[in-house]
């Protein structure tokens, strides 16, 4: 029987990936939501090749655009967050969350309220929202499957075990794009610069966040939302050559590690044919060509947001929705050319400490409702700090 499968974020770097892995074998699945933002081309041209049932840009002034490229194909198209959360409410078994940011929470709620298997690649539900997310899940008999490439790794690593058995969980870090420079040049770091990734091809945002470590902050906080550990179980260490992407460690002092290449077709493949392993068109490793395999400590000083994810990991309550929220629009901030590179994690840090001193993250109860509003807060506050320098 083919698999109904939807995608959110279609065309974005995770969705373009998971797109090429369900074009290899279209008779095993009917397409039934794509989605997008401002790509119209390629989210009417995926569409049509996959035979979607309909195509979603989240913007309203795109929708024009959208049914003009759809024109005469039997596809429906629309737009807008409601739009969103009504696509995620369509049938579906396989529902892939790939938006960037906070905005793929409203849909990934939707689709676990009816009880479909959520390949999450939007880490930023579990950092904001982690415990309603996977009461949703619970509640309504749906599956999560982790989709980022360390969570992932330690999902394989726990097959057959006991979580009661796990000691630690190693998260590896390839450093991002600044893992050998100079701390005092940090400062000056461009865009551009910032934007390319030693290891991994990915979006602009991720990428970013690889570089400034924010990224493997949100995952800190992410291990502990999915795993249920405590943050004293994680561990993250530097490994450049991203080939290692985790390690689970047991009780017995054994070292699970997961090794394969840096392309994230192997972690959405896993999450697409799970509980099954089917053959994935990934690069086959060669040990003895690559030789060597090394690790180091991050430096406190280079990456400042580790510090901050510790943070939130203690505090929890709506402290992730906050740090998040923070983190985006100090990002937006960056790209915009407002703020420098070193700043991004001193308008977090500034931030939560206001948050905190207003006592605006006493409430801890983490409701869709108090995410959202804590989210907006988070964002407004970080803009009047961003404005202020
Ligand atoms: P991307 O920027 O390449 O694509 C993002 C997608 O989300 C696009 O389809 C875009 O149109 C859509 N989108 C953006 N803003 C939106 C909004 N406000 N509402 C609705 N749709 C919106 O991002 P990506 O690199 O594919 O990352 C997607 C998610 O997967 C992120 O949460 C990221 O952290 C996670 N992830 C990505 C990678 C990777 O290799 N790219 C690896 C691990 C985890
Ligand atoms: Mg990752």
């Amino acid at each position: 029987m083919k698999r109904k499968i939807t995608i959110f974020g279609a065309t974005g770097s995770i969705g373009q990936n998971t797109i090429d892995l369900i074009r290899r074998a279209p008779d095993d699945y009917d397409v039934v939501a794509l989605t997008g933002g401002r790509n119209i081309a390629q989210l009417a041209s995926d569409a049509k090749a996959l035979r979607a049932e309909i195509a979603v840009t989240a913007y309203d002034d795109c929708l024009a655009d959208l049914k003009q490229a759809l024109a005469g194909t039997g596809i429906e198209a629309a737009s807008g967050e409601q739009a969103l959360e009504d696509a995620a409410t369509r049938p579906a078994d396989w529902i892939m969350s790939a938006i960037v940011g906070a905005a793929g929470l409203k849909p990934g709620l939707c689709a676990l309220e009816q009880g479909s298997t959520l390949a999450l690649a939007n880490k930023e539900s579990l950092v904001t929202a982690g415990p309603l997310l996977m009461e949703t899940a619970r509640r309504n008999s749906a599956t999560v499957l982790p989709v980022d490439s360390e969570h992932s790794a330690v999902f394989q690593a726990l097959v057959g075990e006991d979580i009661a058995a796990v000691e630690r969980i190693i998260i590896t870090a390839s450093g991002g794009a600044f893992r050998d420079w100079p701390l005092e040049k940090l400062s000056k770091a461009t865009l551009a610069q910032a934007s390319n990734h030693p290891n991994w091809d990915m979006g602009q945002r991720i990428t970013i966040d690889s570089a400034s470590m924010f990224n493997k902050s949100l995952e800190l906080i992410e291990t502990k939302e999915f795993f249920g550990v405590t943050p004293d179980q994680i561990e993250t260490v530097i490994h450049p050559e991203s080939l290692i992407h985790a390690l689970v460690g047991f009780r017995d002092g054994a070292l699970m590690a997961h090794i394969g290449p840096p392309d994230m077709r192997h972690a959405i493949g896993f999450a697409l044919h799970w509980p099954d392993r089917k053959h994935l068109p990934v690069e086959r490793l060669d040990l003895a060509r690559i030789g060597a395999l090394t690790f180091r400590a991050p430096e406190d000083a280079r990456y400042p947001a580790l510090r901050l994810a510790r943070n939130v990991m203690e505090t929890g309550g709506l402290s992730g929705a906050a740090f998040n929220a923070a983190k985006e629009r100090a990002l937006d901030g960056f790209i915009a050319g407002e703020i420098g590179f070193l700043q991004m994690a001193q308008v977090v840090d500034a931030t939560l400490d206001k948050l905190f001193a207003e006592q605006s993250l006493i409430n801890n109860e983490i409701s869709l409702d108090n995410v959202l509003q804590t989210d907006h807060l988070a964002r407004v506050r970080a803009d009047e700090i961003i404005r202020a320098r």
